[in-house]
């Protein structure tokens, strides 16, 4: 049968593999290379979901001048967002002229999304781009539409390769999705 899990009471079924997850990796990484050729980026990893994407997208995209930093937000309690934002840690860089690239877990209703990028833009970077590893379209409140996707997926409440539910699952290889009753 099939290898499901349960975390706090729900039941998860595998959804992506991790060699499903690295063949995407190679190929944002990829067209995120071909797309910043000559240039130094930046990129802003936001914690806590994105941690697990960012390590394996940032070594595999292996532009020596580029950096990392760190930004943390916050808007989902168990399985649903509360639909507002926190910023539990804001970015410190200065980032005016510079070529940014924000590395997200998902992009659900994108109001994590279209916040920060509001935010970055009073900045003056020189661009922003925004790589995520999921994306669910059906739930966008916001029309925000990212740059680059590792994969497109339905509204269900997933788990695994740094996401998680109320802090558990992160460490999970493989992405895993909640199984319907
Ligand atoms: P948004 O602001 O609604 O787009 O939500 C983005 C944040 O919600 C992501 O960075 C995740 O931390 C969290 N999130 C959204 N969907 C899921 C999910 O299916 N599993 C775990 N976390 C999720
Ligand atoms: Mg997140």
């Amino acid at each position: 049968m099939e290898n499901l899990l349960t975390v706090d009471g729900l039941t998860f079924e595998p959804y992506i593999t991790n060699d499903q997850i690295q063949e995407q990796v190679r190929r944002v990484a990829s067209e995120i290379r071909t797309d910043l050729k000559g240039r130094a980026p930046l990129f802003i990893c936001v914690l806590n979901g994105a941690f697990m994407f960012a390590a394996d997208l940032f070594r595999e995209i292996g532009i020596n001048d580029s950096k990392i930093t760190f930004v943390r937000y916050s808007s989902y309690e168990g399985t649903g967002s509360t639909g507002s934002v926190k910023v539990l840690m804001g970015l410190n860089e200065d980032i005016e002229g510079r070529d940014v690239v924000i590395v997200e877990d998902i992009v659900d209703t994108g109001l994590t999304a279209s916040m920060m990028v509001t935010d970055l833009r009073k900045r003056n970077p020189r661009s922003i781009r925004f790589a995520t590893l999921l994306h669910k379209p059906e739930s966008s409140r916001t029309g925000f539409k990212p740059d680059y996707v590792a994969f497109d997926i339905p509204s269900k409440f997933i788990i695994g390769y740094g996401l998680d539910l109320d802090g558990k699952a992160r460490n999970l290889k493989d992405i895993y999705v909640i199984k319907e009753s």
